[in-house]
């Protein structure tokens, strides 16, 4: 019975000369999203929707609207909701008979529900005309439908109620077409990636910096990636646990660039030169000049990490301003405010957390310290990083070397 599925995002990020680009970035996506397992679809903008239709206009079965639903529900990013819908022409008996239709797979069912728990199903219609020359205004299309409906389930088993329906029927009427839907299904919000500019996110195996890549896809940015490890002190397994997340997290946006940059050089320098309780903050340091020094060439303007405020000993104010410190670039810490748990139920959501959940050794933890120290100033971190020759001249070198293993692929 459904021949397509609309799409609604939110109108306040499309004001003015934006709209016309959030829509296309936001089309280019969807067909990304849907492409591989429905490659004859065709997709349309009408006036603040987004909807899809297959070429040959044919219905949708229901296994079909099942895995598309799946597909939006967790990858739309920048729809707010959709809904599978019957596109049809704007003529009031033939929205009359498609309600009448669609109604009764849903209906029955919804009543015989609110029977059981001892009260009346309560719905409203909404309608829409934006084309002046039909013959109905939207409320006497509404009042239509409302007594049709009320004709053929009894008015004593439908309460019209507007503000708290467990059903809404929506119609819009437009000059060319009319769009009628019964059901809509939440899609993750935000922006759609790819609106704003890229960031650079330090990705490692953990839990958190997964999350904090999402959540900036969903405020518009694509991503690219850079992974530290430290072969042969960590297993490769450390490397192909990041690819993985990497190459998951790329189903959520055209993909971005994966640099890995093998830190052992450095960390031995930091290990036989510096103070041991200072290693950890001075890992980060070097993980974030390495990642500056990438995203200045790529020209990218900010980097984007998963920390947390007070979650280990290098996230103390005075050790994520000491991090913070050693670049001179915006710093995107999306999960700064949230609890542990929080990031989990994203992760579960989104489907990184089983990714994330193997063990494996991470980067940070070679030649860690015992008790590593969880107020270092700046000035220290920096009176220990001139004792280690050579500092500036390794560490670009290694970020140049990430970035040209992409120049022979
Ligand atoms: P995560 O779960 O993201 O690893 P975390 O709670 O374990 O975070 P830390 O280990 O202190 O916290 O790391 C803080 C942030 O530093 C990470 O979210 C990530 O952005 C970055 N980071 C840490 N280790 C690495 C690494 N090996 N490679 C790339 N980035 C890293
Ligand atoms: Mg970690």
């Amino acid at each position: 019975m459904y021949n397509s599925v609309i799409c609604r995002y939110h109108e306040i990020a499309t004001k003015g000369d934006n709209r016309s680009f959030f829509e296309r970035t936001m089309l280019e996506n969807l067909k990304r999203i849907l492409r591989d397992e429905f490659p004859d679809l065709r997709y349309r903008r009408v006036r603040g929707r987004l909807y899809m239709e297959y070429c040959d206009k044919r219905d949708f079965t229901d296994s079909e609207l099942a895995r598309i639903s799946e597909l939006l529900q967790l990858r739309a990013l920048g729809i707010e909701n959709f809904s599978p819908a019957i596109i049809t022409t704007p003529d009031m008996e033939n929205i009359s008979n498609i309600v009448k239709t669609a109604g009764a797979d849903i209906f029955p069912t919804a009543i015989e529900k609110a029977h059981k728990e001892e009260r009346t199903l309560r719905f409203r219609i909404r309608a829409r005309r934006s084309d002046k020359n039909f013959p109905l205004r939207s409320q006497e299309i509404e009042i239509a439908l409302c007594s049709l409906l009320g004709g053929i389930y009894g008015r004593e088993n439908l309460k019209l109620d507007l503000d708290n329906a467990d059903i809404t029927v929506g119609v819009e009427v437009r000059e060319e077409l009319a769009i009628i839907w019964l059901e809509s299904f939440p899609a993750p919000g935000g922006l759609p990636v790819g609106c704003n500019d890229r960031t650079l996110a330090l990705l490692s195996g953990g839990i958190d910096s997964p999350v904090a890549c999402y959540l900036t896809m969903k405020r518009g940015s694509p991503v690219d990636f850079i992974g530290f490890h430290s072969e042969p002190y960590t297993p490769p397994e450390t490397v192909e646990k990041v690819q993985r997340i990497a190459n998951y997290l790329n189903t959520f946006q055209q993909p971005g660039r994966l640099y890995m940059v093998n830190l052992v050089e450095l960390q031995k320098l930091i290990r036989d030169n510096c103070n041991p309780r200072y290693r950890t903050v001075l890992y980060r340091r070097l993980m974030f000049r390495i990642a500056q020094y990438i995203a200045r060439k790529r020209k990218i303007g900010a980097l984007l990490t998963g920390e947390s405020l007070g979650q280990v000993a290098s996230q103390t104010l005075v050790n994520m301003n000491t991090i913070g410190n050693a670049v001179n670039m915006l710093i995107l810490r999306p999960l700064c405010g949230q609890d542990k748990m929080e990031t989990i139920e994203i992760a579960r959501k989104i489907g990184t957390f089983e990714l994330s959940k193997e063990q494996v050794p991470d980067s940070c933890t070679v030649f860690a310290p015992d008790r590593p120290s969880t107020r270092v100033s700046i000035e220290d971190a920096e009176a220990e990083e001139a004792k280690i020759p050579n500092y500036y001249e390794i560490l670009e070198r290694l970020a140049q070397e990430a970035i040209d293993a992409f120049k022979n692929k």
